[in-house]
Order: structure tokens, then C-alpha cells, then sequence
């Protein structure tokens, strides 16, 4: 489309772009026009030109809790990329941009000898993608570190300012689910630590992973939320259901919670494996599963 080839540059701006390329679970059709965006001006002037062309938006992060369709995205897909960080050391403070990866901002964390953040070094997604979804894991969430979050309203382009009283943050979730939003920028409140002290946790906390977590096959971490009075990955392992496998898609023999893609995978086949498991699970134990992962 040449008028948004007037706001990009060339390089930013992919045509037919396989969303296979852009998700942890390496399946996905492809992108109409898949965008890297890196300025809050920028962003302003694609929506614009969507909103005058009448053309649908999808906001992705780094693409590590998505399961994309096998025929693809219409319209403009966004991925915000700007990745400044701010850090206020004597007040244990951070300001970053949405495209931030988590891990890069937890080595300069380090660095500057905050804590409270480690719980995310190895979740492998931005910081937009962290509050979206309020991620979280070893006992600590977004909501426990996030001050306010900014974001672009899609509608009016208008810059929005929410403290964390007024997010809605829940069980991997967040007001964003309801708002039609482009997550730009946030400050976390952490504390001072030791260098050595926060380098042991990160380092801990990814050998768990690494122990309990089959992170050598594509997935999008855990697909099953967990339940409110069980534990996802436990029925579906005590269900029988590990190393269950529909074309490239399998229940990890590793950790029953995760869907791997084996090699070949297609978003149908882990559609189908999905409502499988769903469906086990609930013939056995009359307990319904409901999907983390977000299905575009
Ligand atoms: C191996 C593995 C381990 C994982 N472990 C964990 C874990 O321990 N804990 C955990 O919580 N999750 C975990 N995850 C899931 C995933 O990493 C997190 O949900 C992560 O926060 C998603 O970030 P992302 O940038 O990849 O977002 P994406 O997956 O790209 O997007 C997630 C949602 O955020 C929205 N979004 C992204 N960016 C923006 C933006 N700028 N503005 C508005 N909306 C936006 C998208 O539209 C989408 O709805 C794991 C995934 C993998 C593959």
C-alpha cells in the first residue's frame, strides 16, 4: 500500500509476511502487511491511515502467546517495536517502551542492581505483551511492579495514562483485553538488591524452566489457564493425554501443560489438539479448560 510506504520505511513494512516467523509456536499464515513500528509518531500516522482506509489492526508483541490462524491476518498487523529504557536507580524506578524484550531489560536491571523483576527475565515476550496479559510466574505478576502503563487509544489516537489501581489486572489478564489499545510505554516500581543476589534468582528460576519446561520444540508456553480449584497440566496428564499427538501438534511429554509443535504443525492441527484435551478433560473430570494462549 504506497501510502503507508509514505510513513515507514521500506524495511519496516512486510507484504504476505508469514506470521509463522513471528510467533514462538512457529505456525501462522500470512500478514496482509505486517508493520514494525518504532515511534509513538509513527504509530499515530498507520492508525490514522487504517482508520481512513477502513483497514482491520492487530497489535502482536514478540508473538509468544499466539496461536495465528493458518489463513493469515487481513489488514495491518503492528508490532511496536520502540525499546527505550529509563532507569531512576536512587528511586528504584523504571520507564520503558512497549517493544522492550523482558529478558534485555532484566539484564539491565541487574546491572543497575534493582530487584523485583526476575520473575520475567525468562518469560520470552516485551513488556506490552508482560502487562497485556499480566504475566507472571515463581509467585510475582506484572501487577506487583507496574506503576502506570501508557498506551494509544486505536480509536481516537488519543495517549492514555492508567495506574495500575485502574488496569484490571487478574489471572493473566488485564483491562487490555477490553481496550482497544496500543501499549507504548510503563514504569515499574522494584527495589534495591545485591548484583549477586539478583543473578542467582534469574539463574534459578531458569534452570526450573529449563527442568520442567520442553523449551526445545516451538509452543507458546502454557496453553491451559490454570484452574480455580485445579491444576491444568495435572488432569491432562493424569487424563493420559501426554505425548497425545494430531499431525505436528503434541501434548509435551515433558509437561503435560504445554502444546508443543513437533516440526510440522499447522494452527489446525493445534486447534484440534486443544479442543481434545478440552473435551478429555472434561468427560473425565468435569472440569472446563480454558485457553492462555490467544487465538487470532
Ligand atoms: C517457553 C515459554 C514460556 C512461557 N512462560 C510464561 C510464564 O512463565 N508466565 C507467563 O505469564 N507467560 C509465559 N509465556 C507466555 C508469553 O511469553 C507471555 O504471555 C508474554 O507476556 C507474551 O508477550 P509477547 O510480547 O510475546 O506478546 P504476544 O504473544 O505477541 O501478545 C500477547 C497479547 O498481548 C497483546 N499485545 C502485545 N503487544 C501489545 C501492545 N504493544 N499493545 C497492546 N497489546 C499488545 C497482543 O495483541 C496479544 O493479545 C511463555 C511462553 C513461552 C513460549
Amino acid at each position: 500500500m504506497k501510502e503507508i510506504e509514505d510513513i515507514l520505511k521500506s524495511e519496516n513494512i512486510k507484504y504476505n509476511e508469514p506470521m509463522s516467523k513471528h510467533t514462538s509456536f512457529k505456525v501462522g499464515g500470512p500478514a496482509e502487511i505486517f508493520t514494525y513500528i518504532d515511534s509513538i509518531s509513527d504509530l499515530k500516522k498507520v492508525l490514522d491511515l487504517c482508520k481512513e482506509k477502513k483497514l482491520p489492526i492487530t497489535i502482536v508483541g514478540n508473538g509468544s502467546n499466539l496461536l495465528v490462524s493458518d489463513e493469515g491476518i487481513k489488514g495491518v498487523v503492528i508490532k511496536y517495536t520502540a525499546n527505550e529504557i529509563k532507569i531512576d536507580r536512587k528511586n528504584g524506578k523504571v520507564v520503558c517502551s512497549g517493544g522492550v524484550i523482558n529478558s534485555v531489560l532484566a539484564m539491565q536491571l541487574k546491572e543497575s542492581e534493582l530487584s523485583g523483576f526476575e520473575f520475567a527475565a525468562s518469560i520470552p515476550g516485551t513488556i506490552a505483551g508482560a502487562i497485556y496479559m499480566n504475566a507472571g510466574a515463581f509467585g510475582s505478576e506484572m501487577k506487583d511492579i507496574v506503576n502506570y502503563v501508557k498506551y494509544i487509544d486505536i480509536s481516537t489516537g488519543e495517549m492514555i495514562t492508567l495506574h495500575n489501581n485502574k488496569l484490571e489486572f487478574g489471572y493473566r489478564k488485564s483491562i487490555f483485553e477490553k481496550i482497544n489499545g496500543v501499549i507504548v510505554e510503563t514504569e515499574m516500581q522494584l527495589h534495591h538488591d545485591d548484583k549477586a543476589n539478583i543473578e542467582n534468582k534469574m539463574i534459578q528460576y531458569k534452570e526450573k524452566r529449563l527442568e520442567s519446561q520442553p523449551l526445545e520444540y516451538p509452543s507458546a508456553g502454557s496453553t491451559f489457564k490454570r484452574g480455580e480449584d485445579f491444576i491444568s497440566a495435572k488432569l491432562i496428564d493424569e487424563a493420559g493425554l501426554k505425548g497425545y499427538t494430531i499431525g505436528g501438534a503434541q501434548v509435551s511429554t515433558k509437561h503435560a501443560g504445554f502444546i508443543v509443535n513437533t516440526g510440522n504443525a499447522t494452527a489446525k492441527d493445534i486447534l484440534e489438539l486443544i479442543e481434545y484435551v478440552k473435551k478429555v478433560v472434561y468427560d473425565k473430570f468435569n472440569k472446563k479448560l480454558e485457553i492462555e494462549v490467544k487465538i487470532i
